[in-house]
């Protein structure tokens, strides 16, 4: 993950105004950076048992859950955690799962995706952890993981027809879309790195096919390509690159990182996002 790091670095010279904003989010990109991923014995791709999963509308990961060793997480969990306590998140949360998880109380496997939503409730429960500093928890601590368990299958999302709201591979919803050349909609997991084609009059959220219920707020001149598609009957949001416009932009999770400014938009006029950024995690004034 040395490519995400890179441009990471690069957007915080182009985007030199948030350098000191997005800064707190550097050392997760240098933890994954860091990461070895031969750590993780790959899902093998079968092609008849996991087409047959993807036609039934299941991810992989509920056919084939990972058994992530704990110690594979804790260097990229250690900058999360940090992050969380630098952003105001009450401590008393964080000082629990961090206790349960070094005591072996808390599995990996309770930072999974499960079906319409991202990690275990009871873990939420047990610690009193809000739902966003989970869904950060997971995003940050599984990412190197899952990227290097689904390698394999990636390459055949394309073809397979998948067409819901949530990850073909890992089941999280969407972290990001891009609107590719041609003009389709690709929906992006942050959590393992996998994107698929999505329609672009559907939210990926609760399946709402109404256009009136569509909001679209665009960015400003400087961050044109930039949209907020929003949908008022769920009030969540999925932040969109024009490709077309940005050729040349990074890659999904960077330009998403990387543009508090507009989910601070998002924020204000009060829609929800499942995987949040700095915005939902700090006060809006402090961005
Ligand atoms: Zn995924
Ligand atoms: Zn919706």
């Amino acid at each position: 993950m040395a490519a995400l790091l890179a441009e990471w670095e690069e957007l915080l010279q182009r985007r030199a105004a948030f350098r000191e904003t997005l800064k707190p989010l550097s050392p997760i990109l240098a933890a994954w950076a860091a990461w070895p991923p031969g750590r993780i014995v790959p899902l093998r791709w079968i092609a008849e048992s996991w087409c047959a999963c993807w036609a039934k509308g299941v991810p992989l990961l509920a056919e084939a859950p990972p058994r992530f060793q704990r110690e594979n997480l804790d260097e990229v969990l250690g900058p999360a955690l940090d992050l969380l306590a630098g952003f105001g998140e009450d401590l008393t949360p964080l000082r629990e799962f961090a206790e349960g998880w070094d005591r072996g109380e808390i599995e990996p496997s309770a930072l999974l995706p499960e079906r319409g939503r991202i990690g275990a409730v009871e873990i939420q429960e047990r610690c009193h952890l809000s739902q966003d500093a989970l869904a950060l928890l997971a995003a940050v601590g599984l990412r190197p993981a899952l990227e290097a368990y689904f390698a394999e299958c990636r390459p055949h999302i394309e073809g397979s027809g998948w067409d819901l709201g949530i990850c073909p591979c890992c089941g999280a919803p969407p972290g990001f879309a891009d609107l590719l050349e041609d003009g389709r909609r690709q929906l992006v997991c942050h959590l393992c790195g996998s994107a698929w084609i999505f329609g672009r009059l559907v939210c990926p959220f609760c399946g709402n096919r109404t256009a009136k219920d569509f909001v679209r707020l665009l960015a400003e001149d400087k961050d044109e390509g930039f949209a907020i598609n929003a949908c008022r009957a769920c009030r969540g949001y999925v932040k969109e690159l024009d490709r077309r416009v940005r050729w040349n932009a990074g890659s999904a999770l960077v330009e998403d990182w990387g543009s508090p400014h507009l989910d601070l938009i998002a924020y204000r006029q009060d829609y929800w996002r499942p995987i949040p950024t700095l915005v939902q995690l700090a006060p809006p004034r402090a961005v």
